[in-house]
């Protein structure tokens, strides 16, 4: 393991420039060689380029400090075409992501941390506790694994895997300028979503640092808040997050940050639970509280688990609740969640292809 080597996947392109004035007296010149060279080929091999003819000390020290190792990667393919992989990190824990096949393009999703602090009672990554929030790099290194070890190249990012991107907020925006710089992967950031569970501290900060960095587009981002409730009494029980910052917070977190008020930019998703929070009167309370809010919302019907009591929602109920929402005016999408074969489902993440824990 001692051969892991992705840290140059951690650095934004004015933080490269940074490194290379400050380590060997270089500049945007050389360094942005580099950030191409990772983010095309996934290596750091500079000595060929024209930029670098001159300076073959300096091309020697890059390759040695940019050195690329992938971690170690395992498989799981499914037979809907939806591939899970696993990639075994320095100190032995797994982060996993999901490559899923769309109509015409791939989307791949990403985790933030090892495991998750917050709990939400159907989920089994909350199950596990958090191990670890992850590093920059390591957020960066899924895309890589994708990219450059399984050879596909996804158009879309959703951060919809193991943990609460919020609580690892710094690294995971770090990552999210590293792959919509044009220089690199390219990712716009139009293309990339955030899932939080009602982190409204995050949600404030995203809007502030769209405030103090308007250059940089996060108005642009999509955010998908995963409310599966209707209202705080369920919520609480779901989502433990919710007896920190109640529905009515979120709520009025999300009307105060403008970029969250187009059309687009705001999903609820809402996993519909039998016997919890699948009521016409909850479908009914759903539309009242988003009341003043532009955001749709995906249902997605509940599939089992093992480890939890709730049997398959039926569809007729699906139908029923999608359609009080689409007639109080609602874009309201069924989403049919992909990868129930090999544990990669939403709220699956945390388990193994075989279903062993991880
Ligand atoms: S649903 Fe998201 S926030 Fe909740 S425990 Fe699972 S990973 Fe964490």
């Amino acid at each position: 393991m001692g051969s892991l080597s992705i840290g140059g996947f951690g650095y934004r392109f004015d933080e490269l420039i940074e490194y290379f004035s400050s380590h060997y007296g270089k500049g945007a010149y050389h360094a942005q060689v580099l950030f191409q060279q990772l983010y095309s080929e996934g290596n750091a091999s500079v000595s060929q380029k024209k930029e670098y003819r001159l300076s073959e000390n300096l091309a020697r020290l890059v390759e040695q400090d940019f050195q690329v190792s992938l971690p170690r990667i395992d498989r799981f393919p499914d037979i809907e075409g939806t591939l899970k992989f696993t990639l075994l990190l320095e100190d032995s824990l797994l982060t996993e992501s999901v490559l899923i096949p769309m109509s015409e393009w791939e989307t791949l999703c990403l985790s933030s941390q090892v495991g998750c602090g917050r709990g939400c009672s159907f989920c089994e990554t909350g199950a596990m506790g958090l191990r670890r929030d992850l590093k920059t790099e390591e957020i960066v290194a899924q895309w890589a694994a994708a990219r450059f070890t399984i050879g596909r190249n996804p158009r879309n990012i959703v951060f919809m895997g193991m943990g609460e991107p919020f609580d690892n907020f710094d690294q995971v925006m770090r990552a999210v300028d590293i792959f919509s710089d044009q220089r690199g992967a390219g990712i716009p950031k139009r293309r990339i979503s955030i899932s939080t569970s009602g982190h409204v501290e995050g949600i404030r900060r995203l809007s502030e640092l769209e405030g103090r960095f308007p250059e940089r587009a996060y108005r642009t981002l999509h955010l998908a808040v995963s409310l599966n409730a209707s209202n705080d009494r369920i919520r609480n029980e779901l989502m433990p997050i919710n007896r920190i910052w109640p529905m009515a917070e979120l709520k009025s977190a999300l009307k105060d940050s403008p970029q969250f008020g187009v059309k687009d930019a705001l999903y609820f998703e809402y996993v519909l639970i039998p016997g919890v929070n699948d009521k016409n009167e909850h479908a009914e309370e759903l539309v009242k509280w988003m009341d003043g809010l532009t955001a749709k919302v995906n249902l997605i019907p509940y599939h089992p688990v093992d480890a939890f009591p709730w049997s398959e929602a039926d569809d007729s109920t699906v139908d029923r609740f999608h359609h009080i929402l689409r007639n109080s005016g609602i874009e309201c999408r069924t989403r049919k969640s992909r990868g129930k074969g090999i544990q990669a489902a939403c709220g699956m993440l945390g388990k193994n292809a075989s279903g062993v824990k991880l």
